[in-house]
């Protein structure tokens, strides 16, 4: 069965048949690739074309796909058994592992998703201030949380509503929204709510909707407006922990914040996330607190141990610099392969990175909010995946979505070339 016979079979039984929205390859002229297998940097539809990945799962396959020590780690997880609702020591081991090379971190927790990680960000703010409301920036994604999916309102600063059906308002009112790269707008918001405003919510590098990466100052005068206000400062570093450095966004500014959030690179593939922090602001979840959170699959063994063999490949000192050569030479040939177009074509596109995170935009311009996004980019962008798919390049099939570079791209570069002029 080709591509597009399994999406029509799969439109019967699961909504728009996918089961993440993204994967629909909703505004495309293609249908969804169904993936059989990856290797590296390659993956296989059923058709068996291979493409060069730069989706990477959406970021969690920072070493390639199928990458031996995961894989073996896996392996010999699974030969033991894989869940026990009990206390076991491969949670322990990536516990102790994250704390001893993450300076600022003295307790982790682990759940499922990103999504969970954050919900449990969130009530461990409240349950800790003592206040309600979150201040969240415009443009950041912070998983499917009720409290999340809220998007600015017209009028006030702060005001919001939410971006999807299902939502109540009385919800929604508990969510107050700012701009990016706006420390008078979060200010305002401040002094519109004062004394609520159990803690601000920040991608610190975001690279949900585009990649909006923020400066340091901005990130420090959000970190300072926090400390002036008794609030706490969340970093949802799911994305951009172990990504741009092992400590993240926090390790790269020197800016801590109060609760941190992990996903995705942390559980090597398999499906984690991980809320960390002080030892003095964890205590607060339960058993020790009042704050209530739990996992019947939490912690789950095998995940733990592929995270683990991942977070150790990424602990060498040359892991880093080195991923950051291996992005410079893929965007490097993005771009020179953009400038050999003629005005109107993919010309007028530009490709903006920041460590091993890359994205392709129609704007040469380095963007810092949603609204410098330029109005269309979904119709180019059909018409440049038109052109890479037969290529065999795969990005992720939205233009909002950033481009990942992985280790295992450091031997797909000379057929990269090869694809891109073919
Ligand atoms: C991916 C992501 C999430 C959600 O994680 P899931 O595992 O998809 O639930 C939350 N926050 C950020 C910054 C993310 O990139």
């Amino acid at each position: 069965m080709n591509n597009t016979e399994l999406f029509n079979r799969s439109l019967k039984v699961v909504p728009g048949g996918v089961h993440s929205p993204v994967r629909s390859f909703k505004g495309l002229d293609y249908t969804p690739r169904f993936i059989k297998k990856g290797d590296g940097a390659y993956i296989w539809d059923e058709e068996d074309k291979r493409y060069i990945d730069f989706c990477m799962s959406f970021g969690p396959l920072i070493l390639g796909h199928n990458n031996p020590q995961v894989k073996e780690a896996i392996i010999q997880a699974v030969y033991n058994g894989w869940s026990y609702g009990a206390c076991e020591r491969y949670s322990l081991e990536l516990a102790e592992f994250m704390i001893n090379h993450i300076s600022f971190i003295e307790q982790v927790r682990f759940v499922n998703s990103g999504t969970e990680a954050v919900m449990t960000a969130l009530r461990l703010a409240r349950g800790y201030t003592g206040k309600s409301k979150i201040i969240k920036f415009n443009g950041c994604y912070h998983g499917h949380v009720d409290s999340m999916l809220i998007k600015a309102g017209s009028g006030l600063a702060g005001t919001a509503e939410a971006s999807s059906l299902g939502i109540p308002a009385s919800y929604a009112e508990e969510t107050l929204i700012v701009e990016l790269n706006d420390l008078e707008n979060l200010k305002q918001c401040f002094e519109d709510h004062k004394n609520q405003i159990a803690a601000v919510i920040i991608e610190p590098l975001p690279a949900n909707n585009g990649l909006l990466t923020q400066s340091d100052e901005f990130l420090k005068g959000v970190q300072k407006l926090c400390k002036e206000n008794y609030s706490l400062l969340i970093f949802d570093e799911v994305i951009s922990g172990f990504r741009v450095a092992f400590g993240g966004m926090a390790e790269e500014t020197g800016i801590i914040p109060d609760i941190v959030t992990y996903g995705k690179i942390i559980g090597g593939g398999m499906p984690v996330g991980a809320i960390a922090g002080s030892a003095e602001i964890m205590k607060t979840l339960a058993p020790l607190g009042g704050v209530y959170q739990a996992g019947t699959l939490s912690a789950n063994p095998v995940a733990m141990q592929a995270g683990l063999a991942c977070l150790k490949v990424l602990s060498d000192q040359q892991f880093y610099p080195n991923l950051e050569k291996i992005t410079a030479q893929v965007c490097d040939l993005f771009f020179q392969w953009f400038s050999g177009y003629k005005e109107g074509e993919f010309s007028d596109y530009a490709i903006h990175s920041k460590s091993s995170l890359f994205w392709i935009v129609p704007s040469k311009e380095p963007l810092k909010s949603i609204n410098e996004i330029p109005a269309d980019i979904m119709t180019p962008f059909n018409k440049l995946e038109n052109t890479l798919l037969p290529k065999g390049i795969y990005l992720s099939p939205n233009p909002y979505e950033v481009g990942f570079a992985s280790s295992a791209h450091e031997n797909v570069l000379d057929h990269l070339k090869e694809s891109l002029w073919s």
